[in-house]
């Protein structure tokens, strides 16, 4: 079980305790079947539910469980580090972050009454920001949503979006005013509430590098008619919108970096311990057992820091700089732990068998979403350090 030198409540403690008992009945040899057979994880996802855990984050009185970030970051780095890997973290996010602090942060009653209920109990959702041309420069969005009498029509393109594949709700970023009619280039952007599936909405997975237990998806959206009540928050405000979902995104995958660190440093001690290849166990030379105990010592502070976040943003203070500081560090403090585990296991390392190839490249995952380190150490040399603009 996760140990944490401070003092947590009950009710805390019995997330850590439900999470680590799912942890172990969906243990690394269920994600090698899924991740070898691109299935989606049904079995855990409804434990998960069962759980109640997509509803952490969601007020009680939408049949969630009221608690905060705090609490969810408890149980994506249990899940994670308990033997779920990535996946302990990914589908969480999806649904309660991108779906249910959304919609519970700007949505209107009618909006929070149709979808929050329905998310506590696992309703799966994804998120269509980024865009082939636009990337990280979310202010360069193309898909254009006009209205039409009480509808909005809306058309273009997004890529890499979790889950679109199957989900039943999106939130989706369109501009809704041109970029060169705006005052500011902050303006102009808007947000969505689409359901899915929908016949002018096509999803098209993305075969890649790992996580193929979840699709990320080309979507293709032609002519999509949107009831006006499905804006979220006020038209052309979108992009302040935006920026609220993006520090509970950046905290829950510092808590998958340093879940996963901590995962893959178990694994190699375990077998440092045992393998003998010269009379003594490997595990006594420096050349494996110190980078090892470094990642673990940057792990630790790394999870400090991402408490610090998730508490700042369940108490509803500023906590950009330490989503973004906790990013980086867990993401490097992660980086190190997988790679010196994949060291440590020698050629052994490489086989899919022992798992830790999986978790390489699933951290390699969170080095560029929910944005690239580039991006958030940019944003800590502008917004922590004082300094210019990098870009
Ligand atoms: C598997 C997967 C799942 C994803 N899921 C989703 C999803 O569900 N929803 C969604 O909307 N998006 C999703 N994404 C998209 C993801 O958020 C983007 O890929 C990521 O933000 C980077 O954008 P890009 O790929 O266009 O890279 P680009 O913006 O083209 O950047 C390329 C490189 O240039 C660097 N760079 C660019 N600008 C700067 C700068 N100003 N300073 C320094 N370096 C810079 C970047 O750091 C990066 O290294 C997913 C991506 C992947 C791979």
């Amino acid at each position: 079980m996760v140990k944490l030198d401070f003092e947590l409540n009950v009710e805390q403690k019995m997330i850590i305790k439900t999470a680590s008992e799912i942890a172990q009945d969906f243990g690394p040899e269920y994600w090698r079947e899924k991740d070898k057979n691109h299935q989606f994880p049904t079995e855990f996802w409804k434990a998960l539910a069962e759980a109640s855990f997509p509803g952490i984050v969601i007020p009680e009185k939408y049949g969630g469980s009221g608690l905060g970030m705090f609490e969810m970051v408890l149980a994506m780095e249990t899940l994670t580090s308990e033997g779920c890997g990535l996946a302990g973290t990914w589908f969480l996010v999806l649904s309660s972050v991108f779906g249910g602090l959304s919609i519970l942060k700007h949505g209107n009653e009618a909006q929070k009454e149709k979808y929050l209920p329905k998310l506590a109990k696992g309703m799966e959702f994804c998120m269509a920001l980024t865009e082939p041309d636009a990337g990280t420069n979310t202010l360069n969005t193309k898909t254009m949503a006009v209205k039409e009498g009480d509808e909005y029509v809306i058309n273009g393109q997004k890529i890499f979006i979790s889950g679109a594949d199957r989900a039943k709700g999106m939130l989706l970023v369109t501009r809704t005013t041109p970029i060169e009619k705006v005052p500011k280039r902050t303006l102009g952007l808007s947000l969505f509430l689409v359901d899915l599936p929908n016949p002018s909405i096509e999803a098209i997975p993305i075969e890649k590098h790992g996580v193929n237990y979840s699709k990320s998806c080309e979507v293709y959206i032609s002519n999509l008619r949107v009831p006006e009540e499905n804006l979220l928050g006020e038209k052309d405000k979108g992009w302040y919108l935006i920026l609220d979902t993006l520090n509970p995104e950046r905290i829950s995958f510092s808590a998958a970096a340093y879940g996963l660190g901590l995962l893959s440093i178990k694994k190699a001690v375990e077998y440092a311990r045992e393998r003998n290849v010269f009379g003594v166990p490997i595990g006594r030379y420096q050349a494996i057992q110190f980078p090892l105990a470094e990642a673990k010592a940057k792990i630790e502070a790394a999870r400090l820091i991402t408490y610090k976040a998730a508490w700042l943003y369940d108490k509803g203070q500023p906590c950009g700089a330490e989503a973004n500081m906790a990013k980086v560090a867990a993401v490097e403090a992660g980086t190190q732990a997988v790679y010196h585990a994949m060291q440590t296991f020698g050629g052994y390392g490489y086989a899919v068998e022992y798992d830790v190839e999986r978790w390489w490249r699933e951290i390699n995952l969170i080095r560029l979403v929910p944005l690239t380190q580039q991006m958030a150490t940019a944003y800590i040399g502008e917004h922590v350090l004082g300094l210019p603009k990098s870009y």
